[in-house]
């Protein structure tokens, strides 16, 4: 069976980040979604254990220092963080898994593990990710101003992702997201087991 690739998924909140993985996670097969850890209590929407596991800030430290976390970033005054166990066992079951994390994240995630793959999505402009975040309804309006803030620091970082998808219209920005992780499983080196055996067959003709 090979071993799942990763694919860190980073935008700025109000991107349509969350869509996009929603819909990547029902149309490709052999795929997964890694579920972080955090201190912040659920929205309405969200489901314990699906959305996010939700854990205190004593549990997150003692966490830390158990060394449980791929990597752990504060993002809006709360923590965050992925789990290496759970990483591993998505992988060794032989299914890519997504990591949906902010833009340091991403970095610690590409320096610890250089093989990850690097994905932006990239809002289709300012104006309109100011409109989404006020329509979401979810957040004070401090709250939005500093996830705005937030937003303009991380567009200018996303060049040294490895891609980009524009989220101008949803189902191109779906297709593209798909396309990217269909096209790493056709590498060479990330054939699997009954593909590399075909393919040493016909060589061997
Ligand atoms: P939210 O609270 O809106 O769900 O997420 C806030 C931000 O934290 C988003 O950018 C989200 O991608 C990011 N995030 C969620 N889980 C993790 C994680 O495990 N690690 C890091 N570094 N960021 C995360």
């Amino acid at each position: 069976m090979r071993k799942g690739q990763i694919f860190v998924i980073s935008a700025p909140s109000g991107a349509g980040k969350t869509s996009l993985v929603k819909h990547t996670l029902a149309h490709v097969e052999d795929l997964k979604v890694s579920i972080s850890y955090t201190t912040r209590q659920p929205r309405l929407s969200e489901i314990r254990d699906k959305s996010y596991h939700y854990i205190s800030k004593e549990l997150f430290e003692e966490k830390i220092h158990q060394g449980d976390f791929a990597e752990y970033a504060e993002v809006y005054g709360e923590w965050y963080g992925t789990d290496w166990q759970q990483l591993a066992n998505i992988r060794s079951q032989g299914f890519d898994v997504i990591l949906e994390i902010d833009c340091q994240g991403a970095r610690i995630v590409k320096d610890k593990i250089p093989e990850a793959h690097l994905v932006f999505i990239l809002p289709p402009s300012m104006e309109e990710l100011k409109r989404r975040l006020n329509k979401r309804n979810e957040d004070s309006e401090a709250v939005i101003e500093g996830r705005l803030a937030k937003a303009s620091n991380e567009i200018q970082q996303c060049i040294s992702f490895d891609y980009i998808v524009f989220n101008d219209e949803f189902a191109n920005a779906s297709e593209d997201l798909a396309s990217i992780i269909r096209s790493h499983r056709l590498k060479m080196d990330a054939l699997d087991e009954e593909q590399r055996i075909k393919l040493e067959k016909m060589i061997h003709l």
